[in-house]
């Protein structure tokens, strides 16, 4: 089975600052993605983003401490010492567990077992704000169970990708996606099991192929995982134990098929990164994806873009009873597409500011 390395990823990748030790031996390795990496490196929102400097003062600190926050919930959880008097649990605990998360803010949660191959194999150094220097450390696999939850981002500001509004929504659902994984680490730890949170600070593993093991949603033509109520429009969050209890299964309310007819993702990418042709890893059908030319998108617009999760029907919500009938009646895809475009367009793309940030919205008009 495959193990995903962190060091390959695209942020992973661009993070490392050139000529150092770290870099030459990785593009030694990598020769082919060097020139386009070198082209990407080390670039922030703020200096990108086409808005004027009074804007920036102004909008950017709505988010800015946000990793501070997420630092000391991290630190939270590690300093927790595991209670040693462990309450034993079966596997009915799962349904607590899902609606403990609910309860914490997530919009749904499911369970999945951990494989070896689940984890990274190693860390691509991307824990800097934790103050953690971990590049090319190994991961080993500590936990048996991963609690997955997806988190509902603001529709209304998604729909204004590729502009301000969009980084807003997801810089919110990440530090939404800690505060509810710290809670449940924490409570687990309270209860005798070993727990970590992932969270956009650290990740121990990739949580699209684990949320599709724990039944959220399936992997759709955008490369992400989509539910059948929000669609891609939501972050993942994962708690990390072990404590052993129910496990979920993937479901299949018919995307493969829908996506074929679809392609909606595809046809708005500004920056062609997204192919309908399929790839397979570890039994799960994913899409080819050109991860540097979605970054180019990224320094183009001065956000994370966005435009895949506000094209995609399911974001804008998808009639759930003739969904449930497409297995036996595939016209009924072309009938929920059309039934979209009527209503969206190929996109949903709102133009005008929200008045968070709109300037003249301080004064009241
Ligand atoms: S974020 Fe934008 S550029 Fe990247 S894949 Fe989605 S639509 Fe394309
Ligand atoms: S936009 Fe269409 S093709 Fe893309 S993930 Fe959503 S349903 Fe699939």
């Amino acid at each position: 089975m495959k193990k995903y390395d962190e060091r390959e990823t695209l942020f992973s990748r661009v993070s490392l600052t050139k000529d150092t030790q770290q870099y030459k031996e990785f593009y030694k390795k990598n020769k082919e993605l060097q020139i386009t990496d070198d082209s990407q490196r080390q670039f922030s929102f703020r200096d990108v983003l086409r808005k004027d400097e009074s804007y920036k003062n102004l909008f950017f600190p709505l988010t800015k401490n946000n990793k501070l926050i997420i630092q000391n919930l991290f630190d939270m959880v590690k300093r927790q010492h595991v209670n040693p008097n462990r309450i034993d649990m079966d596997n009915g605990f799962s349904a607590n567990i899902k609606e403990i998360g609910k309860y914490y803010g997530a919009t749904s949660v499911g369970i999945a077992r951990l494989n070896d191959y689940s984890y990274y194999s190693h860390f691509g150094g991307l824990s800097n704000s934790l103050n953690i220097d971990n590049y090319g450390e190994e991961i080993l696999p500590k936990y048996k169970t991963a609690i997955i939850f997806t988190v509902l981002m603001d529709k209304d500001m998604i729909n204004r990708a590729p502009h301000f509004e969009e980084l807003l929504a997801t810089e919110d659902a990440y530090l939404k996606v800690a505060i509810i994984g710290s809670r449940l680490a924490m409570y687990l730890k309270e209860l005798g099991y070993k727990s970590m949170f992932d969270c956009s600070e650290y990740y121990l593993a990739p949580l699209v192929p684990l949320a599709y093991d724990a039944g959220l949603g399936e992997i759709g033509m955008c490369n992400h995982l989509v539910t059948k109520e929000y669609g891609n429009n939501v972050r993942l969050g994962a708690v990390f134990t072990d404590l052993v209890i129910g496990y979920d299964k993937p479901i299949d309310f018919g995307l493969k098929e829908f996506c074929k007819e679809c392609k909606l993702c595809l046809s708005n990418c500004p920056s062609n990164a997204i192919n309908s042709k399929t790839r397979e890893v570890n039994g799960r059908q994913f899409y080819e994806f050109d991860d540097n030319k979605c970054f180019g998108m990224w320094i183009n617009s001065g956000t994370d873009c966005g435009i895949c999760i506000s094209s995609c029907p399911f974001t804008q919500g998808v009639d759930q009873v003739k969904l449930d009938l497409i297995k036996k009646r595939p016209e009924m895809i072309k009938k929920i597409l059309e039934e979209h475009i009527q209503k969206y367009g190929r996109r949903n793309n709102t133009k005008n500011s929200l008045d968070i940030v709109k300037r003249g919205a301080r004064n009241g008009d």
